[in-house]
């Protein structure tokens, strides 16, 4: 492993890691997982609530065998890296056949893992725009329902000030460790589309008038409405294809299809009526390509080739 600041190797001393060029020392939290984390805010961030874990654990499995191996079946796939892996049900399903996976997620997972039993040669702590693997270690890399939530202020809807140079450096990690030629599947709800289907209206930081209003709406109909552009936590698909193609180098990228990938997958904690959820799965399924990465999405699936 790498220094995830400076990316020296790191030196193992008496069970300990530690950088010879920065000297920061990395250690194992209290549930034994090995802490990548710089930023001190970050460990305060919880992601992750208990309602969603366990969501994540009963939707995961069907998920995993339907959309995720097939994926990362379509090419020759030894290594493979999850970056905000969650409760990590999919490093754990790839792990049991046979793939070399690994999950990394904020310190706060650190408490489900080991609930799980999750392999702590497996799992880490950590910051996805800094991870201490080498250079192209992986084959492919999947992060899924993360990237909206990179550079906001407490992990959830509330952006801050730099997000974007957070999420440029985000993109650059997760190519760095790709691969050439190698894959990277990420997911986020269209923010082109004006329905997000997957979040809450607000957060904890959100302080302004119209975000109230959203709020409103939201409570009286389960549907979180927001502009389709300008400041909101998530990402167009012009905006994926900006960060990685054009601002750091990536070769390709394509928007994928739906079909097996939102059936079972959690629609967030939302109150929206079920008949509209399941409408919108079905729409989604029979998308046609060249519509998937315009604003008639709500769910954007894509493919980055490094
Ligand atoms: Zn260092």
């Amino acid at each position: 492993m790498i220094c995830p600041k400076c990316q020296r190797q790191l030196l193992e001393k008496a069970g300990e890691l530690s950088c010879p060029f920065c000297r920061r020392p990395f250690s194992r939290n209290p549930f034994g997982y090995l802490d990548f984390t710089l930023e001190a805010q970050l460990r305060e961030t919880k992601s992750t609530s208990e309602e969603y874990a366990a969501e994540q654990i009963s939707s995961t499995r069907r998920f995993y065998q339907e959309y995720l191996k097939p994926w990362v079946d379509r090419e020759k796939t030894e290594r493979i890296l999850d970056v905000g892996c969650g409760l990590g049900m999919g490093v754990a399903f790839l792990c049991r056949d046979g793939y070399e996976a690994y999950g990394i997620d904020l310190p706060h997972l650190a408490g489900f893992w080991a609930r799980e039993n999750r392999d702590p040669r497996h799992f880490i702590n950590g910051d996805g725009s800094h991870t201490p693997f080498p250079d192209g270690y992986f084959d492919a890399v999947v992060t899924l329902g993360t990237i909206e939530h990179i550079g906001t202020i407490s992990g959830h809807n509330t952006l801050a000030a730099g997000y974007r140079a957070v999420r440029n450096s985000f993109a650059a990690e997760l190519l760095r460790v790709t691969k050439p030629g190698g894959r990277i599947l990420i997911s986020c709800p269209n923010k082109s589309f004006p329905v997000d289907i997957h979040h809450q209206p607000t957060d904890e930081n959100s302080t302004e008038k119209a975000e109230n209003r959203r709020q409103a709406i939201f409570d009286r109909t389960g549907l979180n409405l927001h502009l389709p552009f300008g400041r909101y936590h998530l990402l167009s698909f012009r905006e994926i294809k900006k960060t990685f193609c054009r601002d750091n180098g990536a070769q390709a990228i394509r928007s994928l299809s739906a079909r097996s990938y939102f059936a079972y997958k959690r629609t967030g904690s939302l109150k929206m009526l079920k008949q509209f959820k399941s409408l919108i799965s079905l729409y989604m399924e029979h998308l046609p390509g060249p519509l998937r990465s315009t604003f008639l999405n709500p769910f954007l699936i894509v493919e980055v080739r490094r």
